[in-house]
């Protein structure tokens, strides 16, 4: 596995807005801080979000790439790309594939960072199954598509786009995790990070309580010292 020196642009793939600031915004923080070039891409606008029935979904769409925009700033991201797949009903189609390969051909990272494709018994609203369907397209397009020059050729013939191969991959949520961020100095940025969703909670005290509780038990996973804060993740390699 790369240690963080040797990567310079990090991909963080996920289906909906709040979901990167829920697994992994604490440290993308300690990235960003360390000079690597975060990029998120939102698979969808998370327009099926919130339960206020007053705003139109494409109003809501509108607000949730704001709220998202708000959030990467906090944990330092200003580049954010928005594919406006279609929220709730998520599939990992070929065309999803095709275009989560444009973007590892565009960003050209040697980590991407996605949701896992795989249900996680333990925790089941990490389980969403637009989640699973992200996260599944997010490998098929890790591996093979983005490094094959015959995989949507029309990536190559008609926009110019080198295939990429993607050094390691890192799962949210996905059971066991192996490797671990120390995301203690960055906790606070998270949860202001998480604040900025306001469409989706008008409290978030008690789910910043909840995050920390998660945290200092994956802390206590990776044998970091007591009072530590960590991320954990399923790291493989794809390279
Ligand atoms: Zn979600």
């Amino acid at each position: 596995m790369a240690p963080d020196l040797t990567v310079e642009r990090i991909l963080v793939i996920t289906a909906h807005p709040d979901d990167v600031d829920f697994g992994v915004a604490g440290s993308v923080a300690t990235w960003t801080d360390a000079g690597i070039q975060v990029t998120y891409c939102l698979v969808t606008d998370g327009e099926a979000g919130g339960s206020d029935r007053s705003l139109s979904r494409t109003e809501m769409a509108e607000l949730r790439r704001a709220e998202q925009t708000t959030a990467a700033k906090v944990v330092g991201v200003e580049d954010l790309v928005f594919l406006g797949h279609p929220d709730g009903r998520l599939e990992p189609t070929l065309d999803l594939r095709r275009d989560l390969s444009r973007v590892i051909r565009q960003v050209r990272p040697q980590r991407v960072v996605t949701q896992s494709p795989d249900r996680n018994y333990e925790r089941i609203y990490a389980s969403h199954p637009d989640h699973l369907a992200a996260g599944e397209a997010a490998l098929c397009a890790v591996y093979p598509d983005a490094r094959n020059p015959f995989a949507h050729p029309e990536l190559l013939e008609d926009e110019g786009l080198e295939p990429w191969s993607v050094g390691e991959t890192w799962l949210m949520a996905a059971g066991t995790p192996n490797r671990f961020v120390d995301v203690t100095d960055t906790f606070d940025r998270k949860i202001d990070a998480l604040r900025s969703h306001a469409s989706q909670h008008s409290d978030w005290d008690p789910i910043a309580e909840m995050i920390r509780g998660w945290l200092t038990a994956t802390a206590k996973l990776a044998a970091f010292p007591d009072g530590r804060l960590a991320e954990g993740f399923y790291g493989l390699e794809t390279g």
